[in-house]
């Protein structure tokens, strides 16, 4: 199947209230204009070098999500223009990515990654850590502002483990809606990947990251 047939037959199945972002990391950019073409906007890149070319190189309408782990020292690169920043894990992050959108004169949608997965291997901070920034640290950063949560189930196909970590953080998100707090605006729950997604959408999901369903195996 090709790129636009996945896409269109993915699109159909979708609640008019998801969103979806399409993950193209480590696929050319001619993966992307094949998707672009059918109307695809939001694009996800786990990298913040690889995203800067892309977004050099590619359409300006298109709408740039960091999806990975973020590195501190590489804010700068994409605070002109990344349009959501999923992975934000802890206070000195967040605070460079209010300083980088501050010289571009901006604000920086973010959402807070909070680990529900078993593994060791996933970022994320957790759900009190996350409170605590919102009650506390997130009203003096003029030019950030939390829109939601992000988060990512273990790898394993035991459906009912899965089942409850998405359904912990749909608890989670509901729980910090009800901070009321400058610079937050809590409405997205970005999970939910080509393994899981049908499940985080029932489980409240409403933005999925989709890769290889869409894209094919990535090849590393
Ligand atoms: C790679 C990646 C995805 C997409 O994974 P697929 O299984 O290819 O859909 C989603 N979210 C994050 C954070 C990723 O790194």
């Amino acid at each position: 199947m090709s790129i636009q047939q996945n896409l269109n037959t993915l699109i159909n199945d979708l609640p008019e209230t998801v969103t979806l972002v399409a993950v193209s990391k480590t696929k050319p950019n001619s993966d992307i204009m094949e998707a672009y073409h059918v109307g695809q906007r939001d694009f996800g890149e786990n990298k913040i070098q690889d995203m800067v070319e892309k977004a050099d190189a590619l359409p300006k309408d298109i709408r740039w999500h960091m999806i990975g782990h973020v590195q501190r020292n590489k804010v700068k690169y994409m605070a002109g223009f990344v349009h959501l920043i999923h992975g934000i894990d802890n206070l000195k992050l967040l605070k460079e990515v209010d300083k980088q959108a501050q010289k571009h004169n901006r604000i920086i949608d973010c959402l807070l990654q909070i680990k529900i997965a078993e593994e060791d291997s996933k970022f994320g901070m957790t759900a009190a850590h996350a409170k605590t920034m919102l009650q506390t640290d997130v009203a003096a950063l003029k030019n950030i502002r939390i829109v939601g949560v992000m988060g990512m189930a273990t790898f394993t196909d035991n459906h009912d483990q899965i089942k409850n970590e998405f359904q912990r953080l749909k608890t989670i998100f509901e729980d910090l809606k009800s901070i009321v707090s400058p610079n937050c605006e809590m409405k997205t729950i970005s999970m939910g990947m080509s393994g899981d997604y049908p499940l985080a959408i029932a489980c409240g999901s409403n933005m999925i990251r989709v890769g290889s369903s869409i894209f094919g195996a990535r090849n590393y």
